[in-house]
């Protein structure tokens, strides 16, 4: 594996001269030690990027989606390695990497293998008698696009794949401390087809090598995920050189409990919406509003069943919760437990890091209740397993309250009655609302927020057509010297 850069098909050393090792933070081991880019590799792989373009935005479709084909079954036959290392360097259970991150990798691939060949526009036509208009879809140019480590796998493959599926090149920014299985994938897509220079990972840090892709001149477009923090400076560089900027960020998702829902399968799917990812999931459940007259059996139930979570050796398929990303997530999300409880919240369970697990940055699954609306608990992304429970007594209030934070990406509503379900769909303000559910994810559809949750959606043709700019072509078909129009110019045609 490549444990540095990937620009032009090659492996590479960063310029920077230093050296960043990849921790696993279940056990504090160096996975892996990686060489830093900066601000001049970005500028040798943008070049290679731009350079790849002129071909790849030409070739047709069937090739592109040839090429994604082969990277499917490439990675299908690493994934039980593409699985231990994601684990290794993001401390998820293997279970997950293996039964969610890989298999999910490898459908993004085959849907914009289909997606390649399926770009469309409006048919042509006469709009105004004597011209045909047609629509052209073009690729943008070299996508600059940077990923979080939460799915260090699934971001690249959401970033790579409708960007190269559509005739783009790109410049991949993984997250400095989970940048292992983004290259894997650059050789692997290097090795399925893709010319060199199509997909080139950079391992750097956000401030230095981040920014400076996304305001490098020849990319014209840049494709962020990460926190809305870091999402506003993105916006501000790429407005700067007038960018588009794609940014998927933060989400604090609630899940809304009616007095007519399925209590048993309402507090299993808080549990896993919650706890999903150890809570590093943008679409966590993170807000549990429950119809007052379930509000205690909910509490007491959801309490019951994460204090059976096993938290643990990673590499067990006995694990079901993986450690934090880092000690210093792991103290964030202590850090704001502990002024939910100083504020006046109350631990229904969990609320601290387990004993038994000294070496890793793990922290017991929680459940907080009695917290205010407005506070840091209830408005903040906390990014850790951490579940806030509250109760209301009105759907109108439910509702409300479910949108009351800055974010929108995610949502989910439990209830049996069809009218309740359709309202609820209708009234949150997310980019996706789930019914009697919370997580589940397909290609075919689209992910991303409202509001400060970001701009612009990932996975699904809507992803798809985001990396494409639209052309109106224009063809006279009177074949006159002297058109009709030009009398609104200039009256005497000589
Ligand atoms: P982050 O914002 O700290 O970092 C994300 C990426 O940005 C990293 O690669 C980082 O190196 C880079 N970066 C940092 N500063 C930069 C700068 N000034 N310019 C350019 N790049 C810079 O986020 P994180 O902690 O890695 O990930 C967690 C966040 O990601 C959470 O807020 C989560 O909700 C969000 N997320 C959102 C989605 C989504 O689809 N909406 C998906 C996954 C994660």
């Amino acid at each position: 594996m490549a444990h540095g850069q990937w620009i032009a098909g090659r492996a590479g050393e960063g310029s920077s001269g230093e050296k960043l090792d990849v921790t696993n933070p279940a056990n504090g081991r160096t996975v892996a030690s990686v060489t830093l880019a900066d601000a001049s590799d970005v500028d040798t792989a943008v070049s290679a990027a731009a350079a790849a373009f002129a071909e790849w935005s030409r070739v047709p479709p069937v090739v592109r989606s040839e090429a994604l084909l082969a990277l499917a079954d490439r990675m299908r036959a690493r994934a039980d390695e593409y699985a231990q290392v994601e684990s290794e360097q993001a401390g998820k259970p293997i279970r997950l990497a293996t039964g969610f991150d890989v298999p999910g990798s490898i459908d993004n691939a085959l849907f914009f293998a289909g997606a390649a060949r399926q770009l469309q526009g409006s048919a042509a036509a006469e709009w105004d008698g004597d011209h045909t208009s047609t629509i052209r879809r073009e690729p943008v140019g070299v996508i600059g696009s940077i990923a979080p480590w939460n799915y260090p796998l699934q971001m690249a493959m959401w970033k790579m794949l409708p960007a190269v599926a559509a005739g783009n090149t790109i410049v991949l920014k993984p997250s400095e401390l989970t940048p292992l299985t983004s290259l894997m994938l650059a050789e692997d897509a290097t090795a399925a087809g893709l010319p060199d220079g199509v997909f080139n990972v950079l391992t750097g840090t956000g401030p230095e090598v981040g920014e400076a892709l996304v305001a490098h001149p020849t990319v014209r477009m840049v494709s962020f995920t990460g926190s809305t923090k870091v999402g506003h400076r993105v916006a501000e560089v790429a407005t700067a050189s007038l960018k588009r900027a794609h940014l998927e960020l933060g989400g604090k998702a609630p899940f809304l409990v009616f007095d007519d829902a399925d209590l048993d399968a309402a507090i299993q799917g808080a549990v896993a919406g919650a706890l999903i990812n150890t809570g590093q999931d943008c679409t966590a459940a993170t807000r549990a509003y429950v119809h007052r007259s379930l509000f205690d059996d909910f509490v007491a139930g959801v309490a019951t069943v994460m204090d059976k979570v096993v938290l643990g050796d990673t590499s067990s398929p006995d694990t079901d919760l993986g450690p934090l990303i880092s000690v210093a997530q792991r103290d964030k999300v202590a850090g704001m437990v502990q002024r939910a409880v100083a504020a006046g919240a109350t631990v229904a369970c969990g609320g601290s890091a387990p004993e038994d697990l000294p070496e890793g940055s793990f922290y017991r699954p929680t459940l907080i209740t009695d917290a205010a609306q407005d506070s840091e608990i209830v408005q903040e992304e906390i990014f850790g397993p951490v579940l806030v429970a509250l109760p209301f007594d009105s759907d109108d209030e439910g509702l409300r309250l479910a949108n009351d934070t800055p974010y929108g990406l995610a949502a989910s509503a439990w209830t049996m009655d069809v009218v309740r379900a359709h309202r609820a769909s209708r009234e949150i303000e997310a980019g996706c609302v789930w019914i009697n559910d919370h997580i589940p994810i397909v290609s075919e559809m689209p992910h991303g927020g409202y509001k400060q949750s970001g701009i612009g959606k990932d996975m699904s043709l809507y992803s798809f057509e985001e990396y494409t700019q639209i052309k109106h072509v224009s063809m006279d078909i009177t074949g006159t010297a002297r058109k009709e129009w030009h009398r609104t110019i200039f009256s005497n045609p000589g």
